[in-house]
């Protein structure tokens, strides 16, 4: 019997590529897992109707434990982000993202180690929306202008921004055990409390509340979004592990990202009290689908993250020290980097390349 079962959704656009890689650098590494294959996406909902059949969940209950690629997401209308559904379904509350500067990435930034904790389940990507001209829409502009909340343009379409005290207790509080576990001594609250007093401010005042808990271990410290972001980009140093609603920690993961090399360099982790699905931060990317170009660094980076999960700690670290070697030798690199470096996509190499010199390095 295989010590690990892990369910495996290949996903689409670039993601079958950089999930197949994956694969092969884990079983390189020699560890016992039995992947799981299970599918979602645009394909799905012509043959099932689901972008995402009950078995994929099913799997996932089953097996605790799913890495992915991603999962294209039709803009403006058609079906809702898979991605958010499966979070949603196993209250995976918790989004993790590491973002570490490597030497060879051409990072416009040496030495940044920041941990962002996004809250994955609450906020404007609870999904609460109501569409332009709808009586659902209207009904709830007259609603709000009876209520006294103000005037709403009556040809406006709504989105709900939810955040709850026991969502926000459960997000901060996860961040400070983090900090901790990880030897971290600074988690910063990130909100825009001065504008969006009974949303953002709830979850300020709950941050407080729980850093309370952890005075004298835990510096603590809260920013508000915009003056994080230039912080981030003038003296990226002063951040340690950041905790942010749900759209802040996506929006602020990209311009982080973007700091240490780019998307193909940035791991994720989705995390709840039962379930965890790794996928790196990156989409689909659609134009280098079959292309054999993008960056498998970001599934890698989050096989490794997966691979601490399972107690895999050699083999984690294993990958890691290849992965740092392969890119500081700026030899075998994919597009982006070779671009960060020098400007020129010449010659680079392709995914599969970059994931053999990672194999032959191991
Ligand atoms: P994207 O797929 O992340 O791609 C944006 C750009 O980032 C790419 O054009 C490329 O930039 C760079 N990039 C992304 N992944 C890369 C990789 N592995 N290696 C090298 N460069 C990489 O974002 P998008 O185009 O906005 O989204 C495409 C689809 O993905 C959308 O449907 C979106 O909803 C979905 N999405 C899914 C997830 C998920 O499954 N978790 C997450 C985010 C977005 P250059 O061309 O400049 O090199």
């Amino acid at each position: 019997m295989p010590k690990h079962t892990v369910t495996l959704i290949p996903g689409d656009g670039i993601g079958p590529e950089i999930t197949a890689v994956m694969c092969r650098v884990v079983e390189a590494v020699g560890v016992d897992i039995a992947w799981e294959l299970a599918w979602a996406g645009t394909e799905m909902l012509e043959q099932t109707g689901s972008p995402l059949p009950t078995e994929t969940i099913e799997s996932i209950r089953r097996t605790k434990v799913a890495i992915k690629g991603p999962i294209t997401t039709p803009v403006g209308s058609g079906f809702r982000s898979v991605n958010v559904e499966l979070r949603k379904q196993l209250d995976l509350f918790v989004n993790l993202r590491p973002v570490l500067s490597l030497p060879g990435t051409g990072a416009r930034y040496d030495n940044v180690d920041i941990v962002i904790v996004r809250e994955n389940t609450e906020d404007l990507y609870a999904g609460v929306e109501f569409e332009q001209g709808t009586s659902a829409a209207l009904g709830l502009i007259d609603y709000c202008e009876r209520a006294g909340a103000g005037h709403i343009r009556a040809d406006s379409g709504l989105s709900i921004k939810p955040i709850s005290i026991s969502g926000s207790k459960r997000i901060v509080e996860w961040g400070f055990e983090y900090a901790l576990a990880n030897k971290r001594s600074k988690l910063t609250a990130i909100h825009k409390a001065n504008i969006q007093k009974f949303s953002d401010g709830l979850f300020l005042k709950v941050a407080r509340e729980v850093a309370q808990d952890f005075e004298g271990r835990i510096e603590f410290e809260d920013r508000i979004v915009d003056a994080a972001c230039m912080g981030l980009v003038m003296r990226p140093h002063e951040f340690d592990v950041m905790v942010l609603p749900n759209l802040y920690g996506d929006i602020v993961s990209d311009l982080c990202a973007g700091m240490v090399g780019g998307l193909g360099l940035a791991p994720g982790a989705n995390i709840g009290t039962e379930y965890a699905v790794f996928e790196p931060v990156h989409g689909s990317a659609p134009k280098y689908a079959g292309k054999d170009k993008a960056n498998p660094t970001a599934e890698l980076l989050t096989a490794v993250l997966m691979l601490r999960h399972l107690g895999e700690k050699d083999a984690a670290d294993r990958i890691m020290t290849a992965i740092t070697s392969v890119l500081a030798e700026g030899r075998f690199v994919t597009y982006d980097i070779k671009r960060s470096l020098t400007g020129s996509t010449a010659g680079s190499v392709g995914t599969v390349a970059f994931a053999e010199a990672l194999i032959n390095r191991l």
